[in-house]
């Protein structure tokens, strides 16, 4: 990885200082008062898409700024740092690449200045189905081809801002599993326009979690999708999926940094401040080191981000990087949030410390979007060689 210009350091510098003042307008009490309602956080992204930031990675001449998945990552990193939580928004950055990469011109011009200057949304991706889970190749929501129509039919699950988005990416089958060669082929991406659909052939019923997170159930009855509409070439959608992983990788892992960042130092800071037996809890080693610990943990997974991000804009292979670094920063953030809780003793527990609320965020990674296990089923196979084991 070579070393940043003072160009690039300085650029990364007014970066982070341009979101951490943005997200001061945000404090806790805003993001605990959404948790409790199970709101969404409409003023805040609406704050973020005005700043420009959320089209950071859409080229100048479509009307974003044109900047790598480096500063994309550097922006939600501060979102979560400052207390928020980008998953209200990130997937606007990484779900764009798909129409960026593998859109025509005129679906490039027709949708990313709009999505760039905040006319619309594309904040929504459906993928995963409840009964397929994170066998992808296996989605049964499928599209049939009548004229200049797609007619959908299906069921998506955990799919996220639905609600709060004008567009949706969609992976569909649409040449039956027993007709392809492989299991990866003949998945198309069609790109959804909710504000039509709902009622129209999609219903969406949202799903109440652990934590704020606006995510829904879709149910697809004959739903029909104009073949303008499909991305890219029809059967090749498992590839374009793909495609975008290693984004998406990198900029979770980004935000898994700024939530341990935002863990440690609350718990530096309490550890310091909270007086037990005469002394603060922080001179006690068993206090002390699990902070450190967690610090060190965080430091090493943001190295394996910059890592891959770098990797990334140099348009060099990242898969394994990209990969390695979700999993690092979805650990080292968990762990940094079970140290948090325990540093703040029943306070680690109470609402008006955000603790438990970032705890709870927080701990979506070790799941979505992709799994633990499944990265390392990755890492087993495709970087070390092992044979496949799902
Ligand atoms: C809050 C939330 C938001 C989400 N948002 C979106 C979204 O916007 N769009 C979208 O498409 N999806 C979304 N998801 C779905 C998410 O990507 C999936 O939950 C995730 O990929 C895991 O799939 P699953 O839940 O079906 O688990 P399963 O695939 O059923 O797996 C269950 C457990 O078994 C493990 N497992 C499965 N197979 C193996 C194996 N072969 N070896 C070892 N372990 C295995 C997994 O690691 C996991 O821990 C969201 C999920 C949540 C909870």
């Amino acid at each position: 990885m070579s070393a940043p210009s003072t160009d690039t350091e300085e650029l990364h510098g007014q970066l982070r200082q341009g979101v951490r003042e943005l997200c001061q307008r945000f404090p806790d009490t805003y993001w605990r008062e959404l948790d409790a309602a199970r709101a969404y956080p409409d003023a805040f992204v609406k704050a973020l898409t005005d700043a420009g930031y959320l089209a950071a990675l859409i080229p100048e001449e479509y009307g974003g700024s044109g900047l790598g998945v480096t500063e994309a990552a550097i922006i939600l990193e501060e979102v979560n740092r400052s207390g928020g939580n980008s998953g209200a928004c990130h997937a606007q950055m990484y779900v764009m690449g798909t129409l960026l990469r593998h859109g025509s011109e005129a679906q490039k011009r027709r949708f990313l200045p709009a999505i760039a200057d905040g006319t619309l949304r594309l904040q929504a991706f459906g993928v995963t189905e409840p009964t397929t889970g994170s066998d992808t190749t296996q989605v049964k929501t499928n599209a049939v081809r009548k004229g200049n129509r797609y007619l959908v039919n299906g069921q998506k699950v955990w799919i996220s801002r639905a609600e709060h988005s004008d567009l949706m990416i969609l992976l569909v089958r649409t040449t039956p599993i027993e007709q392809v060669k492989k299991r990866s082929e003949g998945l198309s991406v069609l790109l959804v326009d909710l504000r039509e659909a709902i009622g129209h052939g999609l219903t969406i019923r949202p799903l109440r979690t652990m934590m704020n997170h606006a995510t829904t159930e879709l149910f697809f009855d004959d739903l029909e999708v104009p073949v303008e509409n499909l991305i890219g070439e029809e059967g090749k959608g498992f590839t374009y999926l793909l495609d975008g992983l290693n984004a998406e990788r990198i900029l979770i892992a980004a935000e898994c940094v700024g939530d341990g960042r935002w863990f440690i130092e609350r718990a530096r800071k309490y550890a310091s401040e909270r007086v037990v037996f005469g002394r603060p809890i922080g001179q006690n080693q068993g206090i002390q080191f699990p902070i450190a610990r967690a610090h060190v943990n965080i430091e090493a997974a943001d190295l394996m981000r910059q890592r891959a991000a770098s990797l990334f804009d140099r348009h060099q292979p990242c898969g394994a990087e990209s990969n390695m670094a979700k999993l690092l920063a979805a650990d080292a953030s968990w762990e940094a949030a079970n140290v948090a809780v325990q540093t703040h003793g029943g306070f680690g527990f109470a609402e008006d410390y955000d603790i438990e609320r970032k705890f709870r965020e927080t701990k979506l990674y070790q799941v979505a979007p992709v799994s633990t296990n499944l990265i390392l089923a990755f890492i087993g196979q495709h970087v070390l060689g092992m044979p496949r084991s799902y």
